[in-house]
């Protein structure tokens, strides 16, 4: 069994929505699902597309609602290629599983290489055996190209092969059942073209947001390594453009069909136009399938090198972390630090949630942070040029300061949805997700702790600070004050835990003081009035100016941040206080949680089942995800015990273990981000309780644990998630000051751990197992750095090594 590929020996019908996102190959600027190229849209197979950053808004009537959704788009699917047997002049039927028998089927996906191949053995309706050999890679050298190598096999017959190589605008989006009701037609037709050197070509233009989409393609022949001259002829259709190829085909001979494509958008820069920019590109490409794959596989390599993470381990968990970088690397590599994208939180790879960017962020930007810090500060900047429309956001519900938005797309409107459907019911049901303000803190902690790993003080003072000020501004303007008890609330928000949108005895969504959004919120105060000290006094004076910052101001964020009320229930178990998630949580009722599972077995989404029933998690004490946790899992116990202490409220060290106990308890995880903060938080005290959270964040999408959500895209939060635990949980990894620090407890299956991260411009090289720590910093740079391991601080050059010997944790 080999740790870099992912491979499957059958084809089943129902496994191949879940096998085609798992199978996406893509460069971070396009991306491809592991569709078969002879595959239509459909109940199996679905051949989606996705340009990162590319969305379109569609208008429809929902329940007698105009509503408007933003989504990203699937653009016309390149890969197109059918291929039939002839016989004495006379064409069979193209084929494909339905017109003929699959003998044999594999997909591998090799992810140190980033080629997705594919071998089939057909069956024709007169027993003819075809082999069909497929290559297919989006490359990660040249952003715009891609490319899809066939080879054929004629097995004991001569005849002629007929091969149809297509552009295919006539798509939509359809990958998501759920919103089938809603309008799905994101392109226009433009126009299609053969020019005289073979090359074909499309172009369609997104409906609303008017973004052109070009693709031209070549394909050529060739046996034995030559080209072959044979028939060819065109066809064009209305969004459709295809050459085809009819060639001899002699018994167990092989001829290889190559199809390179590129592809371009008006989004793109340094261009003229995209279908200009598509053609030439081809035009001037000299690169086969093979010089692409060579170049293909150069860059990956260099990328793997970035992100080296080998662990002892078996080799389940080695695979699958593999597969999660491998994809985390397909929606984020090098060629983002260049676009205006955000990251959407199912990745390239469905159309789920619409490509949107949620707070997910917060799980996938420390992977980036310490390998390729400057795609975190790119990802940054995909807030900081929404910062206006965040603006208008909060002006618009009447807050000062900027307001992200908890779903974004294009330009940072508020883009959740405002109704949903139930599956289960076939209900439509209002949505009050996008009270998530909790949002605005993601963002102010992202900024942070980018700023804290990398030191990039010129990020900081040019766009950071301004973030962190406005986000703190709408913290202060939607805080309202409790002259009774002298504190600050935060009413009518959702916190993360999405089982809960309101009361059970009031009308209208939201919920009172939830202690995660309370404390970020204070928490993001403290930086804003930190962030003013830490720029320098002209760089501050600017800023203050430039944003009209005054000292009243300063001072209501002073007051705000001492004065925020909390919420404590006692346990049940009479062992003392926790922190309510929210004002009145444990006025709700306790759920039965033994009968759910005994009735439906899976309650991962609970919320879907209880609605069914004409009940609402709403009057349970009964969570989707980490909440109230969260605090945990984003702040370390020496800060949120300085934070308790700002606000006046005592400070117990039992409070965390009562309230991840209590929590955990009721969590039905629905969310895949669930249990990576719950392994998180019991990666020191309960190492094996934290392996078995890991596991099974590990297998959210290989496994489909929610049971049919992997197809419409991957859980990339929960896929960065597992990574980051890895890297900087596991290891106790912690860049704060000037000091990189290491505090290691692997857990018991993991033999040890090795990578390099980038810190400060150096490549550290580090080697952990439960004994030791090996440090080792890459030459190459003048300048020290401090390495603390288990509070020995130690100053190392470049070129130099260190090893710590460490103390087994319990
Ligand atoms: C989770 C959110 C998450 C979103 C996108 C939802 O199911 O509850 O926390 O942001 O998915 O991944």
């Amino acid at each position: 069994m080999n740790q870099w590929l992912l491979s499957y020996d059958d084809f089943v019908p129902d496994q191949e929505g879940l096998r085609e996102a798992l199978c996406v190959v893509g460069n971070g600027y396009f991306a491809t699902r592991g569709a078969l190229p002879e595959s239509q849209a459909g109940d199996v197979h679905y051949p989606g597309t996705y340009v990162a950053g590319l969305y379109n808004r569609l208008s429809s009537v929902v329940q007698g609602r105009t509503v408007e959704n933003e989504s990203i788009v699937n653009v016309p699917n390149w890969l197109v290629l059918r291929f039939r047997i002839v016989v004495d002049g006379v064409p069979g039927p193209w084929l494909d599983e339905h017109s003929a028998e699959v003998a044999e089927h594999r997909i591998q996906l090799d992810l140190r290489q980033g080629v997705l191949s594919r071998f089939t053995r057909f069956i024709d309706e007169h027993g003819r055996g075809l082999l069909v050999t497929q290559r297919r890679l989006v490359s990660m050298d040249r952003v715009h190209l891609a490319a899809l190598e066939t080879t054929f096999v004629a097995e004991g017959f001569d005849g002629e092969l007929e091969i149809l190589s297509a552009l295919d605008g006539n798509v939509a989006n359809t990958g998501v059942a759920r919103y089938h009701d809603l309008p799905s037609q994101h392109l226009e037709r433009d126009s299609t073209r053969v020019s005289q050197d073979g090359t074909i070509s499309l172009n369609v233009v997104t409906t609303q947001s008017h973004v052109s989409v070009a693709l031209a393609a070549q394909t050529l022949l060739r046996r034995g390594g030559k080209i072959l001259d044979h028939q060819v002829g065109y066809v064009e259709e209305p969004g459709w453009v295809a050459s085809r190829h009819r060639v001899a085909i002699c018994a167990d001979e092989a001829v290889t069909v190559e199809k390179v494509i590129s592809l371009f958008t008006g989004r793109d820069h340094a261009i003229t136009e995209p279908a200009v920019e598509a053609r030439d590109l081809l035009t001037n490409n000299r690169d086969g399938f093979g010089d692409l794959l060579q170049k293909h596989v150069t860059a990956w390599r260099h990328l793997w090198k970035r992100f080296d993470l080998e662990i002892g381990s078996n080799h389940d968990t080695a695979q699958l972390l593999h597969l999660h970088l491998f994809h985390a690397l397909t929606t984020v590599s090098q060629h983002v630090a260049m676009l205006d994208v955000g990251v959407p939180a199912r990745g390239l790879h469905g159309e789920a949630y619409r490509g949107h960017v949620f707070w997910d962020e917060l799980f996938i930007f420390p992977l980036f942070s310490v390998r390729m810090p400057e795609l975190t500060r790119s990802l940054l900047l995909y807030r900081y040029r929404r910062l206006d429309q965040a603006r208008q956001n909060a002006q618009a519900e009447g807050y000062a300061g900027a307001m992200f938005p908890w779903q974004s797309g294009s330009n940072g409107r508020e883009e959740t949805q405002t109704m949903h459907l139930n599956p289960r019911s076939g209900r439509w049901l209002p949505d009050a997700s996008r009270l998530q303000r909790h949002i605005n803190a993601a963002v102010a902690y992202n900024v942070w702790q980018y700023y804290q790993a990398t030191g990039d003080g010129e990020f900081l003072r040019f766009y950071g600070a301004e973030m962190v000020i406005e986000i703190a501004r709408f913290w202060a303007s939607i805080a309202t004050h409790d002259p009774e008890c002298d504190r600050y609330s935060i009413c009518g928000v959702m916190g993360p835990d999405e089982y809960h949108e309101g009361y059970p005895d009031r009308s209208g969504p939201g919920l009172d003081d939830n202690a995660y959004t309370n404390l970020m919120a204070v928490w993001c105060l403290c930086r804003a009035l930190e962030v003013l000290e830490v720029l320098a006094p002209a760089s501050a004076t600017e800023l203050r100016e430039r944003l009209e910052v005054t000292d009243d101001e300063v001072a209501r964020w002073e007051d705000v941040s001492t004065r925020m009320r909390i919420c404590f229930h006692e346990a049940p178990d009479g062992s003392g206080p926790v922190i309510s998630q929210f004002a009145g949580f444990d006025d709700l009722a306790e759920l039965d949680w033994d009968s759910y599972r005994r009735r439906y077995g899976d309650i991962a989404r609970l919320d879907r089942i209880l609605e069914a029933e004409g009940d609402s998690p709403n009057n349970y004490q009964a969570l989707k995800q980490a909440d109230v946790l969260m605090l945990f899992y984003l702040l370390t116990a020496e800060e949120l015990s300085g934070l308790f202490e700002r606000l006046g409220y005592e400070w117990d060290g039992a409070l965390i273990p009562r309230t991840i106990a209590y929590y955990e308890a009721r969590t039905s995880h629905g969310s895949t981000l669930s249990r990576v903060v719950q392994s998180w938080l019991h990666a020191r005290g309960d190492r094996t309780r934290s392996w078995r959270h890991f596991g099974q964040a590990l297998h959210s999408d290989v496994d489909d644990i929610q049971g049919g959500t992997t197809r419409e895209g991957i859980h990339l939060g929960a896929m960065a998630g597992t990574i980051d635990l890895v890297q900087r949980c596991y290891s106790g990894l912690e860049l704060r000051g000037d000091v990189l620090r290491l505090n290691p407890a692997i857990p018991p299956d993991m033999e040890h751990l090795a990578l390099g991260l980038r810190y400060r411009a150096h490549t550290v090289r580090l080697h952990i197992t439960n004994h030791a720590v090996q440090v080792a910093v890459d030459p190459g740079h003048e300048a020290a750095i401090d390495i603390e391991v288990g509070g020995d601080r130690r100053c190392l050059r470049p070129g130099e090594s260190i090893t710590f010997a460490i103390s087994e944790p319990n």
